[in-house]
């Protein structure tokens, strides 16, 4: 029998913990924070974090990486099993969470030491993708791509006579991201024993092109009104394939984007065995981005001098700037100067944690100023046919649906239940704290 008990992550979005525990091991999949709310850490339980044989991180956005020097600090001195990707990326995730909890006055409950004892340990040095190997005696594992970031992994878990496959967050609808099918790496007829799988989108049933067609008729709208469109986006993700789709859609318009996005470009473009190598048109993915860097499409500021400059040379024009939730200086710098002009839009398009900015702009636009506010989802999580989707290849005896609200996590299990009139496979929705055996 063994047991994953919920620290985070389960009916809720953000601070993504999950901990494998059974007779003789124990691990943990990510570690995470959760944004904007009163209770930011997963509940760790520090008698739990001494037991533990490894961590597995599946990439490296704050809610899924963030908490990890907290096991430090409570005694964990395994390691983190990770691509070198994330590894890298993770180390602006922690900057970035110090300088807000810093900003709002708020004590880390970690200190730099305890993010310095980290020691990752490289997934593609061990193995290739989609293979099996010894990450501990007794603990086989194998990864694929997840395509939801740069680095980005799902993981399968055979230890103790139990199978469990842990989806990250997915999705098999980037422009740019290769994914890997996990059903194609193992045997399919099979059931898994769990599987934690990401349900961020919930009952929404909306595919990825769907989204991309509402996002340019907004778009288009307030070109068309000689508007300026601010797209807050996060450093590495969905940023870097809105670069690129807008520089394909809109070849004559203006875009400024900011440095970070400029380098996350650059380094996906290093990386290419993350890179899908077809795409729906006639040249391959891989060359686009260079095709594009090299066409000089992207209008890079330097200082705030430039950027005044560029506001003002500028009428219809895109403007891309971190963070997502638009909690950086700049995003709010940028906002003050486009939110008196009713032509322009701030155009959201990921999730909004709860007592960030762009969550209180989206709420009430007009405290904050004149211009449009709307929300857009670009998707890079699954919803429900995704899920569907995921269940057919991946089917499970138990399985767990993670990373949206409890409301809205009920409603998608009420409604797979339905669907799938399968019987053998028991379907939860759940939160913080709550435990399943298996
Ligand atoms: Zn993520
Ligand atoms: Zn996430």
């Amino acid at each position: 029998m063994m047991k994953l008990t919920v620290w985070g992550g389960a009916g809720e979005h953000g601070r993504s913990a999950y901990l494998l525990s059974g007779e003789r091991v124990s691990l943990l999949l990510d570690c995470g924070v959760k944004k904007g709310g009163a209770d930011p850490y997963p509940r760790i339980q520090p008698d739990q974090v001494r037991q533990l044989d490894a961590v597995l991180l599946s990439h490296a956005h704050e809610d899924h990486s963030v908490a990890i020097p907290l096991l430090y600090k409570s005694g964990y001195r395994g390691e983190v099993w990770t691509t070198r990707e994330t590894a890298a990326q993770c180390r602006s995730y922690f900057a970035s969470w110090r300088e807000q909890t810093e900003r709002m006055n708020i004590n880390l409950p970690y200190g730099m030491k305890d993010q310095e004892a980290i020691r990752y340990r490289y997934l593609e040095e061990t193995a290739p993708r989609l293979t099996w190997f010894e990450l501990l005696p007794g603990v086989e594992a194998m990864w694929g791509r997840s395509g939801h970031m740069l680095g980005s992994v799902w993981f399968l878990v055979r230890t103790e006579g139990k199978r469990v496959f842990y989806s990250g967050d997915y999705t098999s609808e980037s422009l740019l991201l290769a994914d890997d099918r996990p059903a194609l790496s193992d045997k399919p007829s099979s059931a898994m024993d769990l599987a934690i799988i990401d349900a961020a989108y919930g009952t929404d049933v909306t595919s990825q092109a769907d989204q991309l067609k509402h996002l340019e008729q907004t778009i288009d709208s307030t070109l068309q009104s000689g508007g300026k469109i601010l797209l807050p986006v996060p450093a590495v993700g969905r940023g870097q394939e809105m670069m690129l789709w807008a520089s394909r859609r809109w070849g004559n318009v203006p875009i400024v984007v900011e440095a970070p996005l400029m380098e996350g470009m650059k380094q996906l473009l290093s990386r290419s065995e993350w890179l899908r190598s077809t795409a729906n048109c006639e040249q391959t993915v891989r060359d686009q981005p260079g095709l594009a860097l090299r066409a000089n499409k992207w209008i890079i500021p330097g200082n705030d001098t430039e950027r005044e400059a560029l506001l003002h040379q500028y009428e219809a024009s895109l403007w891309m700037v971190t963070d997502g939730m638009m909690q950086s200086r700049l995003a709010q710098w940028y906002y003050r100067r486009l939110a008196e002009d009713p032509r322009n839009l701030i155009l959201l398009t990921g999730h909004m944690a709860k007592g960030t900015f762009g969550h209180r702009l989206l709420q009430q636009p007009s405290l904050f100023g004149h211009c449009s506010v709307l929300k857009v989802r670009y998707k890079v999580h699954q919803g429900m046919k995704d899920v569907l989707q995921m269940l057919a290849c991946v089917p499970a005896k138990h399985v767990v649906l993670v990373h949206a609200d409890r409301t809205e996590t009920d409603r998608l299990r009420d409604l797979l239940l339905k669907e799938l009139k399968d019987e053998r496979s028991r379907i939860y929705s759940i939160s913080a704290g709550e435990e399943v055996h298996f």
